[in-house]
């Protein structure tokens, strides 16, 4: 668990911390404030809980001032710590996909998931105890679904690709869209110069190329100012940026069709993708490929995965 609390603003009224997941600046959590109510987007993990409490104390706040918690997706880094934070919440709704309500009310399936991959033990030291949420404190949003938060709209709109229950939520008044895992990953110690380098997550066993780049499409048709990624971090996403994004989605869906069949599959995809995109960070001038390879080692490993389940599958 991480001690260390930085609160960065992004933009007027909303904040970022590290969830602490699996390392730093991994997993982001977003608190926006309007009239000293907070909605909550991304929950990380049950030891996510000491954070976000932190940074409510610095703005004056607590749990019970928490109107909204809203996981874009119930991946266990983004919602894994929702049923706790609900607990905390007195006040709060839980905002999610209809496609991902019955697995947060239920978590039974999603625990049993998780447990199959981590193991037991390994479950517990990332996520704790996966605790229910009772149906009635339940918002289902589906498809341009809107949300008056204080006189302050949020937009949710219905983004397949990543995982079929991810929605992404449009802060008209800033123009911020946060993206969850569509918009993909870029972290923010990988920069060089102001250039940042951005990579698709394809994790299992949802991962869809094609609906990906949809959604990755009618995310720019908002002209959002910034997209806020779950990891990690808020970044401007200008046209190089989203080419890039969509060429790499393009380039890691064509290694699995490529090596899918081959007995050593997983090494020969794991291998063409981390230099891939260590060519991609050489190309904007990040030069520390040790660094780098360690940075992505687990997202190319998760990647790998989901586009071997994917082309098994598809
Ligand atoms: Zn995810």
């Amino acid at each position: 668990m991480n001690n260390r609390l930085d609160v960065i603003n992004v933009a007027e009224g909303i904040d970022v911390i590290d969830s602490g997941y699996y390392s730093r600046d991994f997993a982001a959590i977003y608190l926006l404030r309007q009239n000293n109510k907070v909605a909550i987007i991304e929950t990380g993990t049950n030891y996510s809980i000491p954070a976000i409490e932190s940074a409510l104390i610095k703005y004056g706040l607590s749990f019970s001032d928490v109107s909204y918690v809203i996981p874009t997706h119930v991946h266990l880094d983004h919602a894994g710590g929702a049923g706790e934070l609900m607990r905390r919440c007195v006040n709060a709704r839980l905002v999610v996909h209809p496609r991902g309500a019955r697995h947060l009310i239920d978590p039974s399936k999603l625990t049993a998931g998780a447990m199959a991959v981590y193991g037991e033990k390994k479950f517990k030291e990332y996520y704790g105890e996966i605790i229910p949420i009772d149906v009635a404190r339940v918002i289902e949003a589906a498809d341009n679904f809107v949300l008056d938060f204080q006189g302050r709209e949020l937009k949710f709109i219905d983004t397949p690709g990543h995982a079929r229950h991810h929605f992404c939520v449009w802060d008209k008044s800033t123009k911020s869209m946060f993206t969850g895992d569509t918009f993909g990953i870029s972290y923010r110690d990988l920069d060089h110069q102001g250039d940042i380098y951005i990579l698709p997550s394809t994790s299992p066993v949802q991962f869809d190329p094609e609906a990906l780049i949809q959604s990755i499409n009618r995310i720019m048709e908002f002209k959002p100012e910034r997209v806020c990624l779950t990891h990690f971090s808020a970044i401007k996403p200008d046209t190089k940026v989203v080419n890039q994004l969509i060429e790499s989605v393009r380039f890691v869906s064509d290694l699995a069709i490529k090596h899918a069949d081959k007995d050593d599959a997983e090494s020969f995809i794991y291998k063409d993708m981390m230099n891939y995109f260590l060519k991609g960070l050489n190309e904007i001038g990040f030069r520390n490929n040790k660094f780098a390879e360690d940075r992505l080692s687990l997202d190319v490993q998760i990647n790998t995965q989901g586009l071997i389940y994917w082309h098994k599958n598809s």
